[in-house]
């Protein structure tokens, strides 16, 4: 069983730790908190041992009558692997102490391209992360981006990417996140960070990105545009794209009309947390002009990286190939059962 520690239990950190409770090959060794806060108390009630995060706030714990089971550095040092999801920039400052205890780590999104080993992603490149000891699972949207990115240029050749980001202003419990009624280029100059964290996967890639902020918290929207090397009919290009482990291509007939309607579909089906793993493609929206292909994708920030943390897991560690490892994670989080029933709708009869 791979042993794994959770340093950072937010937003990711305790998705994750979820997802990989999971998993058949792996365990939860423990989980770093830096203070006893609701996520704390759920953590204990899932049975998670805690471990302080920062010594000048360890007294808080025994102030709020939490047991810890130790510091960091003994989650750190029990640990096979470490997914820090700690916020932007402390994932860097705790590299020293993965060094320090030859412990393999993962780190999120948020983290600098340069403060890592190799990004990751698991649809593109699963096999390039064996043995490194940092390693960065890219952001929400580049991770969304690479999953649409990975299939096209495999089966089509990509001359040119074009993709406007429209971002949640935060994620739903970021209360001092915005704009609150503004919709922002963000940034306002050209290119978005996104594009040169996507070439972090593939290096080669002719991509431009714009972002914009918009006052909603439930996703991201993507309006993308791909110029191929060759025409197929966008029939062709649904089905390669419905066809992949992690992708959603919406049929017209379920009615999704944006990301509310898809986040209801969410707690219908029963996710935990209202999760949404996968790229949600309208599949009405896979336009072909030419060799120019248009659709839109929305992106749940909060979820879609999880999956992805759990195969870097199996990668680093060489626990798995990339097929096994996406079909086992898959597999144990609900992923491989789909968001919606694959039926096609009744035919409306006369009576209807
Ligand atoms: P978060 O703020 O929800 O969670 C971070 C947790 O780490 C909090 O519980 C915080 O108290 C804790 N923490 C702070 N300092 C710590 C320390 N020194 N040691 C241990 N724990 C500490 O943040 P998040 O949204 O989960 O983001 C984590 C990382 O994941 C960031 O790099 C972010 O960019 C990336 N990411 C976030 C999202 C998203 O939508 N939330 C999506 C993809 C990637």
């Amino acid at each position: 069983m791979i042993q794994v520690g959770i340093n950072g239990y937010g937003t990711i950190g305790k998705r994750v730790a979820d997802a990989v409770v999971q998993q058949p090959d792996m365990e939860v060794v423990g989980v770093a908190k830096t203070r006893p806060n609701f996520e704390a108390q759920s953590a204990i009630e899932k049975g998670f041992d805690l471990y302080a995060a920062r010594e000048d706030r360890k007294h808080l714990f025994g102030e709020a009558g939490i047991d810890i089971a130790g510091d960091v550095e003994d989650l750190v040092e029990q640990s096979d692997i470490v997914v820090d999801a700690c916020p932007s920039g402390i994932g860097e400052a705790n590299a020293e102490m993965y060094a320090e205890y030859d412990t393999p780590a993962l780190l999120q999104g948020g983290e600098d391209k340069d403060a890592v080993d190799a990004s990751f992603n698991a649809r593109s490149n699963y096999d390039t992360v064996e043995g490194e000891d940092l390693v960065r699972v890219v952001s929400c949207n580049t991770t969304g981006l690479s999953r649409l990115i990975a299939p096209l240029a495999e089966e089509y050749g990509i001359e040119k990417v074009r993709a406007t980001l429209v971002r949640r202003g935060g994620d739903p419990a970021q209360s001092g996140r915005g704009p609150i009624n503004d919709i922002l280029p963000n940034p306002v100059s050209l290119p978005s960070h996104h594009g040169p964290d996507v070439n972090t996967i593939f290096p080669e890639l002719s991509i431009d990105t714009l972002g914009l902020k918009v006052p909603a918290t439930l996703m991201h929207m993507h309006s993308v545009n791909v110029t191929l090397e060759s025409e197929p009919g966008a029939d062709e290009v649904r089905e390669l794209l419905d066809a992949q482990d992690r992708t959603f291509v919406i049929p017209d007939w379920l009615g999704l009309d944006g990301a509310g309607a898809i986040k209801e579909l969410a707690q219908d089906a029963g996710r935990p947390r209202a999760d949404i793993w996968e790229n949600c493609i309208w599949g009405e929206s896979v336009s072909m002009e030419g060799s120019d292909l248009y659709l839109f994708q929305a992106i749940h920030q909060e979820s879609d990286v999880v999956p992805e943390n759990v195969d870097a897991i199996r990668a680093v560690l060489g626990e798995a190939d990339q097929a096994e490892s996406i079909q086992r994670t898959n597999e144990a989080m609900g992923l491989a059962d789909g968001l919606a029933p694959t039926r096609v709708a009744p035919e409306a009869t006369a009576d209807d």
